[in-house]
């Protein structure tokens, strides 16, 4: 038997991540592969590093790009970061709320489980009350945009509350990074991470990830080594830290970091305020034609986020057929419901590249044609 190369057929990305990769960011991938510590990728490396930083808003000089996906971004900081015995508050409002508690509990740390309804964002009365009657915790940690579900919780105030009450947060900004308002120095975030895939709209795989000194602290005076030798940071700081500094860790993804340089780079050209505003607009865009069509969202419309919008799926409608009508016959990737949600929701998202007039106008005109066809 021959194989044949492999020939994807072009599909535009409106689930919840991969996104849309913006043509220039695939053109990157196919550079010439060189070694990374080769002085050239070390100086593209500096420039991928304060081009996170800008897209975190912040100054914190460790931020990196872990060279995994957005999960191993959640792992980086919780096994750096908890150490056996410590308390951690976590939210819980969707999927990935959970799969913090179950970092928490892998590392020997101790989750106390704030949580809400799924659809709903995480309720700051319900963090500060838990803050009050834990005043040994040390850790806040909460999904800013919960993908799961579509909403997006008060990460300002959240991280106020845990600023007062003298814990470090953590925050999940896989989905909200480049999609709505960040800013992590402003909002006192201790450690962040995010992915690749979803506003960015990079490929799949790479994870940035920000601690402030506070969290760097905590991670220089813990009494146990880290207990994961590829995400511990103590170990991969020094081939971050700069000209000069740099060593052997583990071979860095070279074309897909050059495809994060173009992504972060297409970025800052945009500006983050007007990349915001661009999810804003082409979600209010396509959240007319949906209701329109008769579809409720899931989330009040005062928690919703611009680049997930879950809707639930009418009476009597086949889930999975819809979604596969949509994939043959318009080459459009919608996501499905996940969870709670399964079966009950699908998840039409906006993220990055896909946030676009000409996908928005896809979207509806395929749906309004597979749901009264
Ligand atoms: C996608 C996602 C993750 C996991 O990222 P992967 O790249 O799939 O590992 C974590 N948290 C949230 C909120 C996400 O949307």
């Amino acid at each position: 038997m021959t194989v044949q190369p492999f020939n994807p057929t072009p599909r535009t990305l409106m689930g919840p991540g991969p996104s849309d990769v913006h043509p220039q960011v695939l053109q990157a991938l196919g550079k010439p592969t060189i070694g990374h510590l080769d002085p050239q990728f070390v100086a593209m490396m500096d420039e991928v590093k304060a081009l996170t930083q800008y897209a975190f808003q912040t100054e914190n000089p460790f931020t990196i790009v872990v060279s995994a996906p957005g999960s191993a971004g959640m792992e980086t900081c919780f096994v750096n970061l908890v150490e056996p015995g410590d308390k951690v508050i976590v939210c819980r409002n969707g999927v990935f709320g959970e799969r913090m508690r179950q970092n928490v509990v892998r590392v020997g740390g101790e989750a106390v489980m704030v949580d809400d309804a799924w659809g709903t964002p995480v309720s700051v009365e319900k963090v500060e009350a838990a803050l009050k009657a834990n005043p040994d915790a040390k850790f806040l940690a909460f999904v800013h945009a919960e993908t799961s579900t579509g909403a997006l919780s008060d990460a300002k105030a959240l991280c106020a509350l845990a600023q007062q009450h003298e814990v470090l947060s953590i925050v999940d900004a896989v989905t909200s990074l480049s999609g709505v308002e960040l800013k992590v120095d402003e909002w006192g975030i201790d450690a962040i991470y995010s992915g690749s895939q979803k506003c960015l709209s990079c490929v799949p795989g790479l994870a940035p990830v920000s601690f402030s000194a506070k969290a760097v602290a905590k991670l220089e005076a813990r009494q146990t080594p880290v207990p994961s030798w590829f995400l511990d940071q103590t170990l991969v700081m020094g081939y971050w830290s700069g000209t000069g500094k740099r060593s052997y860790h583990h071979t860095a993804p070279v074309n897909s970091l050059y495809a994060m340089h173009e992504a972060l780079r297409l970025l800052k050209a945009e500006g983050l305020e007007n990349a915001w505003a661009r999810h804003r607009a082409m979600h209010e865009q396509l959240k007319s034609g949906l209701e329109l069509l008769g579809l409720d969202f899931v989330v009040d419309e005062a928690s919703r986020l611009p680049q997930l919008n879950a809707v639930y799926i009418p009476q009597g409608v086949d889930d999975a057929a819809v979604r596969s009508a949509l994939l043959e016959r318009f080459n459009l990737e919608i996501g499905a419901g996940l969870g709670d949600l399964a079966g009950k929701a699908w998840r039409i998202g906006l993220m990055g590249h896909a946030a676009r007039e000409e996908n928005v106008l896809l979207c509806l005109a395929a749906l309004r044609e597979v749901l009264n066809g």
